[in-house]
């Protein structure tokens, strides 16, 4: 068994390319971009909680990762460095390697320096703190949204709690969904491109880890507003549709657009290759926080949503 040294050396060390002093001293240096803002946050990832068991390695060392990276888009933010805490049963080494192989995909997906972290013997469970940068004044907040602004999501929300269901035996999907929702569900793809691309256009943005219905909520709430949704190509009432409206993981941008930047969506999709679809408008400054969202659907029928998201505490 290799000493806990040896470990981190083998699977945790790797080349950096914008760091002064990386791992192996008691702590890293790096030198931020003058005029930028340091943008930081942390996630925890928890066996049983947020990952099964059987996770396949890879898949778990890009998530843990990704989860993060997807932070630093929902800031209009560019990931730069990492630190990886990790709490490991005795370790197999093929299954280090793999979620060592992983998370330096994503790490190197985004050009994202990994600089330190602590590893300790403990039920397993992984802790990210990733640090990027900003112009100064220019992040994306939750709080800025704005009375007329345009309400927007990229991607298909909804696919990795699909594929979550398919794989829990509580609907079976079918080629060519089934591969997408797979897809969202193992390997996400954080939405850095886009969230750059909003700085300077969006008023305010958010990722969609809890549910899209639950995150846009983070941003009414924290902008003190309300929204009505009118949601082109809702699927029908079911599953399919709870999980567009309230299924998490998918780390997808909701992003709220003043009326004079709309049309800078259209040709932004083609360029980065994701559907940008408008989904709602912001509807007043004053809301009646029991109506703080109306929803209808591709008929203008009013829909009430079964759960908003989901809640480590409900
Ligand atoms: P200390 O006793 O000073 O906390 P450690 O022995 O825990 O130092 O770690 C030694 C070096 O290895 C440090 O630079 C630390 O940041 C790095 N490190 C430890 N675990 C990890 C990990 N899982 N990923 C990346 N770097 C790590
Ligand atoms: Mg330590």
């Amino acid at each position: 068994m290799p000493s806990e040294f040896e470990l981190i050396r083998q699977f945790f060390v790797r080349p950096t390319s914008h760091t002064l002093l990386g791992v192996g001293d008691d702590a890293a240096l790096i030198a931020p971009t003058p005029g930028c803002e340091l943008v930081i946050s942390t996630d925890l990832l928890v066996e049983g909680t947020h990952f099964l068991a059987n996770t396949e390695p890879f898949d778990l060392g890009w998530k843990t990762l990704a989860v993060n990276v997807s932070d630093m888009a929902a800031m209009g933010a560019t990931p730069r460095w990492a630190t990886l805490a990790a709490a490991l049963p005795a370790p197999t080494l093929d299954w280090l390697d793999a979620f060592s192989r992983g998370f330096f995909a994503c790490a190197e997906a985004f050009k994202i320096d990994l600089i330190g972290g602590d590893t300790t013997r403990g039920p397993r469970a992984f802790c990210v703190t990733i640090m990027g940068e900003v112009p100064a004044g220019a992040a994306l907040l939750r709080s800025g949204a704005q009375v007329g602004d345009s309400i927007w999501v990229s991607g298909t929300p909804g696919r990795a709690a699909l594929g979550l269901a398919h794989l829990q035996g509580r609907i079976t999907l079918a080629e060519p969904q089934l591969d997408q929702c797979l897809a969202a569900l193992h390997r996400p793809q954080p939405r850095v491109v886009l969230g750059l691309a909003l700085r300077g256009l969006a008023t305010a943005a958010i990722d969609v880890s809890d549910g899209l219905l639950a995150d846009l909520g983070h941003i009414l709430t924290a902008s003190h507003c309300a929204a009505k949704l009118h949601i082109p190509h809702l699927p029908p009432a079911g599953l399919a549709r709870d999980c567009y409206l309230s299924g998490g993981d998918d780390y997808e941008l909701i992003f709220t657009l003043p009326a004079a930047h709309r049309r800078f969506m259209t040709p932004l999709a083609v360029e980065i290759d994701l559907p940008l679809t408008c989904i709602g408008t912001i509807t007043s400054s004053v809301p009646n926080t029991s109506d703080r969202l109306v929803i209808h659907d591709d008929q203008g029928l009013p829909i009430t949503p079964t759960r908003h998201g989901f809640d480590h505490f409900l």
